[in-house]
């Protein structure tokens, strides 16, 4: 999917439609040494299976593209979901 570099839209800070920046929004990486993580491994490590229902498989192959976008005023940014699937990841042309 592709996404404009800029976008003017509503800003909830400064209340009005305002020029915003278009980024990608990266999601972090899980880091192995949480503590939910931990405790899972735990639970799970030696005989006695898995503490939590295996999941049930996703038919459903494209994801909702995710972007930033940040004001050009106030500097403030907004996460953005687009409703719509696309099996492509988004980039900003
Ligand atoms: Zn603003």
């Amino acid at each position: 999917m592709k996404v404009p570099p800029k976008i003017k839209t509503y800003c909830p800070k400064c209340k009005k439609h305002v020029e915003h920046d278009v980024k990608l929004d990266r999601v972090g990486k899980e880091s192995g040494m949480n503590r939910g993580r931990r405790r899972y491994e735990a639970v799970k490590a030696g005989y006695g299976g898995s503490p939590r229902t295996p999941k049930k498989p996703n038919y459903k192959i494209g994801k909702r593209p995710v972007i930033l976008i940040t004001c050009s005023e106030c500097k403030k940014k907004q996460q953005r979901v687009y409703s719509a699937r696309s099996k492509k990841k988004a980039e900003v042309v």
